[in-house]
């Protein structure tokens, strides 16, 4: 009985999908799922940028509320705890239509805490909550090439594991509700501290006359060659710090590492650098710390 459910709710042509936030990663992503041939109902905030998918055959939806009604699985890709709080709260939120088995994929970089919150709520109406970050970047959104860290009950996951097949090319259950985001906030302090770090032995190099160009290259064939300096490297020589990553998401996950027990040297330091820089270097790409380091004001 339970291994028919599971196939009827994993039947890619019938389950109903609502897609929230379509952001930088929530637009590849949720064009991914039309690719696949689902059946894709939208909503987003600002209503303008749902005219990208309805163009490709997308629904909308007014609100939250009605989205879920709508649908079998709503993923929500938005920036963070507040938006989190706004979407499942707010007036005509998720929690606020009289729905139950839905499964509801919060896929945004956010606390851990909010998840365990969120998961309580959606219980209480026997709704299922799955909290599922994503590694990787625009690109890897648009290619199907993200990695996806999810945290949840077993057999949940297992109903909307082929829907993560579609967005990544790895999903791993990492354990309970919450431990997604724990393992993404993990990661990105590496990626945070790993930008400075870049950042910082550019600014070195430069200052001992080495030009960037030849610094770069001798690290790209190095030990510590990959395609995130590659591509950091190339954005620091073009002086090109177009957004892929706002650096104030990522000062915005180093706070969240802190808060869930990041209190190291590098995690302070480096929470504060972005900081600092995030007033006049937010909506650029977090590698804009470079300019902070060889401008402080
Ligand atoms: P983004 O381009 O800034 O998009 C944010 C989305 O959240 C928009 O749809 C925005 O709606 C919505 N939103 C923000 N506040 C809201 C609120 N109070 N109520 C309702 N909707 C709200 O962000 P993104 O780059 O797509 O990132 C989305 C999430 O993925 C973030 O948690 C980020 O940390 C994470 N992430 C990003 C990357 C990356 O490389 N960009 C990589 C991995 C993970 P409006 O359009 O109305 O503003």
């Amino acid at each position: 009985m339970q291994d028919r459910i599971v196939n009827e709710i994993t039947d890619m042509n019938t389950t109903k999908i609502g897609w929230i936030g379509l952001g930088k990663m929530g637009v590849p992503m949720s064009d991914n799922l039309i690719k696949a041939e689902y059946a894709l109902t939208v909503y987003n905030r600002s209503k303008d940028k749902e005219n990208e998918l309805t163009i490709k055959g997308a629904r909308t939806a007014s609100s939250p509320a009605s989205l879920i009604e709508q649908s079998d699985v709503v993923i929500v890709m938005v920036s963070d705890d507040r938006a989190i709080h706004d979407i499942f709260l707010g007036d005509a939120g998720l929690l606020s239509a009289e729905t139950s088995g839905k499964i509801i994929i919060n896929m945004s970089t956010v606390s851990s805490a909010i998840s365990k919150e969120m998961s309580i709520l959606c219980s209480n109406h026997d709704n299922h909550y799955l909290d599922a970050p994503v590694s990787g970047s625009v690109k890897q959104a648009e290619t199907a090439q993200l990695v996806i860290m999810v945290g949840g009950e077993e057999n949940v996951y297992e109903r909307v594991k082929e829907i993560f097949e579609k967005l990544g090319k790895l999903t791993l259950l990492v354990g309970g509700v919450g431990a997604g985001n724990a393992a993404k906030l993990a990661v990105n302090s590496m990626i945070g501290f790993y930008t400075q770090g870049l950042a910082e032995a550019v600014v070195f190099a430069k200052k001992n006359n080495i030009k960037v160009e030849d610094f770069l290259t001798i690290i790209n064939n190095g030990a510590l060659a990959n395609l995130y300096t590659k591509t950091k490297g190339e954005a620091i020589l073009n002086n090109n710090f177009e957004p892929a990553f706002y650096l104030k998401h990522i000062r915005k996950d180093l706070g969240l590492a802190l808060d869930q027990g990041l209190n190291t040297p590098l995690g302070e330091a480096a929470y504060e650098s972005f900081r600092q820089a995030e007033k006049k270097l937010g909506d650029q790409d977090l590698i804009a710390i470079i300019k902070h380091l060889e401008q402080p004001e």
